[in-house]
């Protein structure tokens, strides 16, 4: 893939306020998802955002669509990023998508960051405010660069705010305490959750000036408690 078309699909997806967020190639052995021809895929390039930049472009496109539509984002999600694909004649696959793939490994690998203890991935820039979107499969191989070896900002973190801003302490060695999470989110004492996002999420100081703006947040716990 040149440099040329790598501007172009960036650009396409800058255009829905989206990112390239880097790739790699498959390892030989490694058993593919099926490319575009249908033969196993040898490599991948993650699409997502940084900041909430796509937010008034998903907006725009929301106004449009019945207000009862199911899964707002992620069906404008792969029709954006399925339109992208279909220009380089790239195959695509949604985090979504069953069997599910395993995109959080997939971004270690692309961008070598790593877990923060909320187990979301920590990006030394914006923090905790990015996703990743989807994946455009390509047939070939390529040469991507090699990865610069990323501080890791929980290793130099002091106290650790977000561990100790949980009201039901959802985050501890044993896990997660998702059914713990959902219960406050939806109930009585759980409007700041609701309505500004996860306290948790939002006690970390690094990256502030990408985190999503309150209704931002707000759409997505809707999205993850069910309401
Ligand atoms: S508060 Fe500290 S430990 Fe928690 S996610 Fe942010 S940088 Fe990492
Ligand atoms: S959404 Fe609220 S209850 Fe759930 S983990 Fe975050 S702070 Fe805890």
């Amino acid at each position: 893939m040149s440099g040329e078309l790598l501007n172009q699909i960036a650009s396409d997806l800058a255009s829905h306020g989206l990112i390239l967020r880097g790739g790699f190639s498959f390892a030989a052995d490694e058993e593919g998802l099926a490319g575009p021809s249908g033969a196993p895929a040898r490599s991948v390039f993650l699409v997502g955002n940084a900041g909430a930049g796509y937010w008034r472009h998903f907006s725009l496109w929301r106004e449009t669509q019945p207000v009862n539509l199911p899964n707002p984002l992620d069906t404008w999600s792969r029709l954006v990023i399925g339109e992208v694909a279909d220009r380089v004649g790239a195959g695509l696959i949604m985090p979504n998508d069953r069997p599910f793939q395993p995109f959080q490994q997939w971004a270690i690998r692309a961008e070598g960051l790593a877990p923060s203890p909320l187990g979301l991935l920590m990006h030394p820039v914006y923090g905790l405010w990015h996703a990743y979107r989807g994946a455009l499969l390509l047939d070939r191989e390529l040469a991507f660069p090699s990865l610069e070896k990323l501080i890791h900002p929980c290793d130099l973190c002091d106290g650790k705010p977000c561990l100790n801003a949980c009201p039901v302490e959802a985050f501890s060695p044993g896990g997660f305490d998702y059914a713990g999470c959902v219960s406050h989110v939806r109930g009585r004492t759980g409007y700041a959750c609701r309505s500004a996002g996860c306290l948790a999420r939002n006690a970390c100081p690094i990256g502030a000036e990408w985190r999503y703006p309150a209704a931002v947040q707000a759409f997505h716990q809707a999205a993850f408690a069910g309401l």
